[in-house]
């Protein structure tokens, strides 16, 4: 099922998420859910709080031929070499900014079967970790970017914020 994505000016993206207690059929459906929201919208990533969802999860498919479903997820390695690239949001459609991030993250999480899984990420998969956990803390890429590049866009999230109020209304 595909679900509503919530864009840029919506409070429920400002939440921070609360873990996740039991990987029950409830959250296993809005995994699945999730999965073909983010497909329908050619994502490489969609976290929880971008259906509405304030539970610390998200799926991610990089193009590796693996669907990601990651729940409380923890980063517990990042590298000192930081690395700039251009990202995108769904919740924020339009804008494409470049984020410094660490290249290279070791995420710590669990998967759908509750299992344990500990994986060393680099280039978009690392991106994708790390722009997705932030959706988790209610922090969206473009907190992360330039003053000058924020400067740039501000009159374009001002004009998402206010179409966002008017359709949540
Ligand atoms: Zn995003």
């Amino acid at each position: 099922m595909i679900l509503k994505i919530r864009k840029y000016g919506d409070k429920v993206l400002r939440n921070k998420s609360t873990a996740v207690e039991k990987i029950d059929d409830e959250i296993l459906k809005i995994l699945d859910d999730m999965v073909d929201t983010m497909k329908d919208a050619q994502g490489v990533g969609l976290a929880a709080p971008q259906v509405g969802v304030n539970k610390t999860m998200f799926v991610v498919e990089v193009g590796d031929g693996k669907i990601r479903k990651v729940i409380n997820p923890e980063f517990i390695e990042y590298s000192a070499e930081i690395v700039e690239n251009e990202e995108g949001c769904l919740s924020i459609p339009g804008i494409y900014k470049k984020v410094c991030r660490p290249a290279v993250v070791k995420l710590k999480y669990l998967n759908e079967k509750g299992e344990t899984v500990v994986e060393e990420a680099t280039e978009l998969l690392s991106r994708a970790f790390q722009h997705e956990y932030d959706h988790l803390q209610g922090e969206l890429f473009v907190d992360k970017i330039s003053p000058m590049a924020k400067r740039m866009i501000n009159k374009k999230l001002q004009m998402l914020k206010k179409e966002t109020l008017k359709e949540n209304k």
